[in-house]
């Protein structure tokens, strides 16, 4: 059996364009419409800003449940409607009912949305990605694993050295060289190499 596990930000929903519109309407006007994100950390990307309070106002505003999607809809649900298919993404529990309505406004129909990755806002008891696959999967399942995050990539292949792992080319991860993982340069490819390895 096959299990799909698959992250949100930058795979399905579009976290980049959402939080820099966002900090261009509330902080930084001048910043540019084409304005590329280029970094993980937005400490780091926007150094001039408090960014632990342009976070917290975004995570609890209108634009955080209505990011818009990057990956499509039909082909998503013909993926969940084949085999398992979990969402795991890294965001706080406090958001969690955000994601869900953010899901529910694009139509995607999924088996469990999880909290899991590997930044854990302050709180140790936050699980990695590949702890939270370890409770869900099942025995002699084979785990397909897609994230933006080489971080989250590295864990999943260490712990589950027979899974398929696939990076979404961004931005950000462009400049890596590609390790254990396969990458994937949008949605539509990923998935097409599905259909080719799980509908054949
Ligand atoms: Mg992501």
């Amino acid at each position: 059996m096959i299990e799909l596990y698959l992250d949100i930000d930058g795979v399905i929903l579009d976290f980049e364009s959402s939080f820099v519109d966002f900090v261009r309407d509330f902080y930084l006007p001048d910043l540019p419409t084409n304005y590329i994100l280029k970094s993980w950390e937005m400490g780091e990307e926007f150094k001039s800003l408090d960014i632990e309070e342009v976070w917290s106002r975004f995570v609890n505003s209108d634009r955080f449940s209505s990011m818009p999607l990057i990956a499509e809809k039909e082909s998503f649900n013909n993926l969940s409607s084949a085999f398992p298919l979990h969402l795991v993404t890294n965001i706080p529990n406090a958001q969690y009912s955000s994601r869900v309505a953010n899901l529910t406004l694009h139509g995607l129909e999924y088996s469990g949305l999880h909290l899991a990755g590997h930044f854990n806002f302050g709180d140790e008891n936050y699980p990695t990605k590949s702890q939270k696959i370890k409770e869900l999967t099942k025995p002699g399942s084979k785990i397909i694993f897609l994230d933006d995050h080489p971080k989250n990539c590295l864990d999943i292949k260490s712990n589950f050295p027979e899974s398929q792992v696939y990076l979404m080319d961004r931005p950000h991860n462009k400049e890596l060289q590609d390790q254990s993982w396969t990458r994937v340069m949008n949605w539509l490819e990923f998935y097409d190499l599905m259909k080719q390895r799980i509908f054949n």
